[in-house]
């Protein structure tokens, strides 16, 4: 049955794949979801055993593609993933007998948002054609800009402009983004938190006038032919452990829940999943909403981990969407209130399904530090901050110590040099194809939180 896709606040015409994917955000301010979920019997995902990554992505990213010829699909896929530097794209890293450690950081910018941003940038260069042109627009707390800046850089029909918040990412992360020479490049510090960034993009979107004019493109976490992506490693993990015969746990460190939604996405559609941990640095809203039922907004706390200083997780709508049977009207009472009070209760039945679903940990800076310290006595590994959010969280909310632990390593030690120094004393290197990065020429503009500002910036620019 062809899948077609619909807002998490119900507006009431469905679109297809390529709309979705162009659109990024619902026109009524919700995210698309698929109106279905195909789901692999256990056979099916047996067969898939031996298949390459790039091979497993198709199977799994075509049976949602639809619009896209299966043969365009293939090649994109292809080269989506022949930038990464390890063979295997993904490869799993045992730390001890049933922990793992599934690298998602040999992408050009070494971090995990790789796999979808590669991917993405070559769909909507295939979707849109040679005779339009695009205004691709983010927000980044630091991985995302340059993951989609790698994705879009130089692209014919496409202009690309990043906000991040001034002075809250870190100089190897600045760098990733700021050094790209293509003309079609645009970085915007912008003198506030990464919730402010992403609230400017989200009223950009808001505006119809603006939006036409620019064929804005939202490619944050919010647009599902990332969460897509996404999808895929999940299998590709559990299949090297044993699955479909044996369920794995993934612990997942999270920000803005794309990632861990795709876990759960995957779980939906057959892989036996034992538990999804969720594991948040001191910017802890989900765990607090796992434990209390109330989903409540605190203030921006700068952690070791910025990548998930974020109060408000944008995917956690969809998630929401699903725990309230699809009803698009009280998704959007529910935002409306939640933007009104900062506060969202659920009610007993969702939080229950909520909590049937994912376990959640926080994690003190602390406890970050101390299992980046652990892990290399232990095992040699050096793990970025965020990872070790992952494994701290997953170790501690485990319930079955015999089924695998797969932890997502999100970034490359290298992309957060201090925090690991501090806690190892050793400093990790770049690989070769970035080691000249802090002698590059950076170029990216300072400007006022204000989105008159911003807008005005970028129409001068297009
Ligand atoms: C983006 C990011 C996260 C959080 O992922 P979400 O999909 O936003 O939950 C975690 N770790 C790193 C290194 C990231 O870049």
């Amino acid at each position: 049955m062809a899948i077609s896709y619909l807002s998490t606040r119900g507006a009431p015409t469905p679109l297809t794949f390529r709309e979705v994917v162009l659109a990024g955000l619902a026109s009524d301010g919700g995210l698309y979801v698929p109106d279905h979920i195909p789901e692999f019997s256990m056979a099916e995902i047996a067969a898939m055993q031996a298949l390459s990554y790039p091979e497993l992505a198709f199977a799994i990213i075509s049976r949602f593609a639809e619009g896209i010829a299966p043969e365009a699909l293939e090649a994109m896929i292809a080269d989506a993933y022949k930038p990464f530097s390890h063979a295997a794209v993904a490869p799993l890293k045992q730390l001890d007998s049933q922990t793992f450690l599934l690298e998602l950081f040999h992408g050009p910018t070494l971090a995990f948002k790789d796999f979808a941003l590669q991917f993405l940038g070559r769909l909507l260069e295939h979707i849109i054609g040679k005779d339009e042109r695009l205004t691709v627009i983010g927000a980044t707390s630091g991985d995302t800009g340059s993951a989609a800046i790698a994705g879009c850089a130089g692209r014919a029909n496409m202009d690309i402009f990043i906000l991040h918040p001034a002075g809250r990412v870190s100089e190897v992360q600045r760098r990733q983004m700021t050094t790209v020479p293509d003309k079609n490049v645009h970085n915007i510090a912008v003198k506030g938190t990464f919730d402010d960034c992403q609230n400017i993009v989200k009223a950009l979107f808001a505006d119809a006038e603006f939006r036409q004019n620019h064929r804005l493109t939202a490619v944050n976490s919010i647009n599902w032919a990332r969460i897509l992506a996404q999808i895929v490693y999940y299998f590709y993990a559990a299949l090297r452990l044993g699955a479909p015969a044996r369920a794995v746990s993934f612990a997942v460190p999270t920000g803005n829940f794309g990632d861990i939604y795709a876990g759960y996405m995957a779980r939906r559609m057959g892989l036996p999943i034992d538990q999804l941990i969720i594991a948040t640095n001191r910017n802890d809203i989900l765990t607090r909403c796992l434990d209390t039922g109330t989903y409540g907004m605190g203030e921006v706390a700068q952690t070791l981990s910025p990548s998930m200083d974020i109060q408000v997780s944008s995917n956690f709508e969809r998630l929401l969407f699903d725990l309230y049977n699809h009803d698009g009207k009280a998704i959007a009472a529910m935002l409306e209130g939640f933007r009104r009070d900062r506060k969202l209760a659920l009610s007993p039945l969702a939080w229950n399904r909520l909590k049937a679903q994912f376990t959640a940990g926080a994690v003190s800076d602390e406890d970050t530090k101390k299992t980046i310290a652990d892990t290399y006595r232990a095992t040699g590994e050096l793990l970025d901050p965020h990872t070790a959010v992952g494994l701290a969280a997953g170790q501690r909310c485990r319930r079955d110590t015999s089924a695998p632990l797969v932890v997502l390593a999100t970034a490359h030690p290298a992309k957060f040099p201090d925090a690991v120094r501090a806690a190892t004393g050793v400093h990790p290197p770049l690989p070769a194809h970035l080691a000249d990065l802090l002698q590059r020429n950076e170029c990216f503009e300072v400007l006022d939180n204000d989105i008159t500002a911003i807008r005005r910036f970028i129409d001068a620019r297009r």
